[in-house]
């Protein structure tokens, strides 16, 4: 219901729809930023080099001279996070999924994506991305999410190709930490549904339920093409996004690491805020940033007395 943002806008239930201002200390400059210090900021954090060959980053939108007092921060550049950043009196808006990924001949108005364009050029709100250069910085996308579980001693679950702009100390795709305490595959799975942001998708894990869990794996986004990495780092379980059946089940049955696939928003959705943080620290900026849940995926249903599947139960 792309076309319609503010229909599904209404629909969200209230504490879905909030949208979280955090105001800063007070300035320390008479003037604020301009979009090309912000832009200088966030290049230093996440260098558009860093991002892999296919990915498309940096600003998107907008004018390097004009003044930015407040900056929203989304996963998506959909309709409904566009307004509500508009409505929340955003100059600027960083986004971690690219709106123009790939070659686009029009931005009419006419298309989806040209009445994005059309509107923010209009609000006089530009646009930044950082995308897989968010992902393998160190402090990057996994580390939030990584945050969430309190793991320690974290590190890149995928690294970057040796030479390669991205590589260095601390820096890859995913982490891979130990968890504070230990739990079974079954109570880690209810924990990160409690402890991710809250979606109609949740949290579905594959495996042994009742098996331990103290080296844990996570990467936000769609992890699907980690899992040999999981298992040869030595994880007892992987969570990540987007999971298939066939590569899902023979991973299992090759006896790598359980799985647990959450919904690709809210595993991306904790990096937001560590990206306003640094943004208030470093430019004394207000910031925005968006709760609302971008994932595709809207209803969900368990079928009763199905939330496990037991070698004893008929299935
Ligand atoms: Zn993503």
């Amino acid at each position: 219901m792309r076309g319609d943002p503010w229909g599904r806008w209404f629909r969200l239930p209230p504490d879905r729809a909030r949208t979280p201002v955090s105001w800063p200390a007070v300035s320390t400059t008479g003037s604020p930023p301009t979009v090309a210090d912000v832009v200088a900021v966030l290049d230093r954090r996440y260098p558009p080099a860093w991002a892999e060959e296919w990915d498309r980053v940096g600003l998107v939108l907008g004018e390097p001279g004009t003044p930015v007092r407040r900056i929203a921060c989304v996963v998506d550049v959909v309709p409904e996070t566009v307004e509500q950043a508009l409505a929340a009196g955003a100059d600027l808006i960083v986004a971690h999924h690219p709106l123009l990924l790939r070659g686009v001949s029009s931005v009419a108005a006419t298309t989806y994506k040209g009445r994005i364009v059309h509107r923010m050029i209009k609000a006089d709100v530009a646009l930044y991305v950082a995308h897989t250069n968010a992902d393998v910085a160190d402090p990057g996308v996994s580390d939030a999410l990584a945050a969430r579980f309190g793991l320690t001693g974290l590190r890149p679950l995928h690294r970057p190709r040796p030479g390669s702009p991205a590589d260095g100390p601390g820096r890859g795709i995913g982490r891979i930490g130990e968890m504070p305490a230990p739990m079974t595959l079954a109570e880690l799975t209810r924990h990160a549904a409690a402890v991710l942001p809250a979606t109609a998708w949740g949290v579905r894990a594959a495996g042994d339920p009742g098996r331990m869990v103290r080296t844990l794996a996570v990467s936000g986004g769609s992890g699907d093409s980690f899992l040999a990495e999981a298992t040869a780092a030595g994880a007892d379980a992987f969570l990540t996004a987007d999971l298939r059946h066939h590569p899902a089940g023979e991973h299992l049955a090759a006896g790598g690491p359980a799985l647990l696939d959450a919904a690709h928003w809210a595993t991306e959705r904790p990096w937001l805020d560590d990206l306003a943080a640094h943004l208030r620290d470093e430019l004394g900026v207000e910031t925005v940033v968006s709760d609302l849940d971008t994932d595709p995926w809207t209803v969900h249903a368990a079928a009763p007395d199905r939330t496990t599947r037991s070698p004893d139960r008929e299935g």
